[in-house]
């Protein structure tokens, strides 16, 4: 039977965690200092900075912008912007928020291939002068409003191998390609590159190599129609923090050596979300109600699916979850047996739970569960439905672990 520190949910990876020696000390402190108890994050900027070593070593041609909309928390944006990383926008909020922390508009890419006509004239006004686009109406709406922008044409990738995929939404189609250069040409704008998402949580590193010789047949063709050269190669997201990386790493170097290299000026660049953010953030909820029912024990926490755990972009697979006790007046509570568990959200929908048919040592109302790996596409879709996160959802503690 595994103690209450090693508990792994059912069906769930151990890959991404990594002992944080200190790290539960810290929050039980937290804890009890809270007047109120509400749920918070820890972010362990230790993390971040070691995931941008193993990408720079890895990666060292491949110029990281961090798609925000991730995690947009501001200790995370200033970690990274002084680690050297740039950033994908896809909004005008988003844009403000790298602004408001002194980023220069040259480090923003906005890459929305979709956008509004006021957040159009925003990225004008304040000089965000890159942008992704896949149709002709872009094209007639950045003529009207932003005519100096510099373009990267986002081709559709199928994605099949990805958690998630975006080819059913976003990217030119294979016969949509040239006839969008040459409008787009003829409508005075310069396509600078080529740009693609190769899927959320991509499991295929072959992935990136055959769109990057896609992208190369792109190049080709602007050179052929003798329109200005392109100068960038934009591979996008779909990483992971997890052994995988060094597979992809490496098949996307082979690709540039392959495809790329003899293209003079080149710049590549990324936009990984998930892989600075996910495993940097561990997520402590309060047990805030308890039902037993047979040998099942049931459980309310403080945080559910209208916050961090939201269903469409949170992908539960990576997470760990692990109680801590908080009263120690019944003594040592570590080495309990494990219970089928049931663990609900805190809202009165009858969707809202976070776990189902779990294993955990019984816990009581005051007692903590710790999320792990909790950074990507949780707190940043946070919804205030039914009165919950109403001041602002969730207070953050920042540390450093240097191990
Ligand atoms: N770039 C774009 C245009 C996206 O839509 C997304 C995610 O939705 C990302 C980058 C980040 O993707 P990931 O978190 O999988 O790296």
């Amino acid at each position: 039977m595994p103690n209450a520190a090693s508990q792994v949910l059912k069906g769930q990876s151990t890959l991404h965690l990594t002992p944080k020696d200190g790290i539960l000390d810290l929050i039980r402190s937290i804890a009890e200092k809270q007047e109120s108890s509400e749920p918070f994050y820890i972010l362990d900027l230790g993390v971040v900075e070691r995931l941008m070593s193993q990408w720079n070593s890895l990666l060292p041609n491949v110029k990281p912008f961090f798609a925000v909309k991730c995690n947009p928390n501001p200790s995370l944006l200033l970690a990274l912007s002084s680690l050297g990383a740039n950033f994908d926008c896809a909004s005008c909020g988003e844009i403000m928020a790298i602004q408001s922390l002194g980023v220069s508009s040259d480090r923003i890419l906005y890459a929305n291939a979709c956008k509004s006509v006021s957040y159009i004239k925003y990225a004008a006004s304040v000089g965000v002068n890159l942008t992704t686009f896949d149709s002709r109406s872009e094209i007639d709406k950045l003529k009207k409003w932003h005519p100096k922008c510099e373009l990267l044409l986002r081709i559709k990738v199928d994605n099949k191998t990805s958690w998630r995929e975006f080819g059913s939404k976003f990217g030119a189609l294979d016969d949509e390609i040239m006839p969008l250069l040459c409008y787009a040409h003829e409508n005075g704008f310069k396509v600078v590159g080529v740009s693609f998402h190769v899927g959320t949580k991509q499991s295929d590193p072959k992935a990136y190599y055959e769109t990057i010789a896609r992208a190369k047949a792109i190049f080709n063709m602007a050179s052929e129609l003798k329109l200005p050269a392109m100068q960038i190669l934009d591979i996008g997201g779909g990483f992971q923090a997890c052994p995988l990386f060094k597979d992809i790493a490496a098949e996307i170097n082979r690709g540039v050596e392959a495809y790329f290299c003899e293209e003079k000026n080149l710049s590549i660049i990324a936009e990984p979300g998930r892989y600075f953010a996910e495993n940097a953030f561990t997520l402590v909820t309060n047990v805030i109600g308890k039902r037993v029912r047979g040998s099942t024990m049931e459980y309310w926490i403080d945080d559910g699916i209208y916050g961090s755990f939201n269903l469409p972009a949170f992908d539960r697979t990576s997470m760990l979850a692990k109680p801590l006790f908080m009263k120690d007046d019944d003594g040592d509570r570590s080495g309990g047996s494990n219970f089928q568990s049931t663990v609900f959200g805190p809202t009165c929908d009858s969707l809202d739970f976070v776990l189902n048919e779990c294993e955990l040592p019984e816990m009581e109302v005051g007692d903590l569960l710790v999320f792990q790996n909790m950074g990507a596409y949780t707190s940043s879709a946070a919804t205030k439905f039914n009165g919950f996160n109403m001041q602002g959802f969730p207070t953050y503690v920042t540390y450093r672990n240097p191990n």
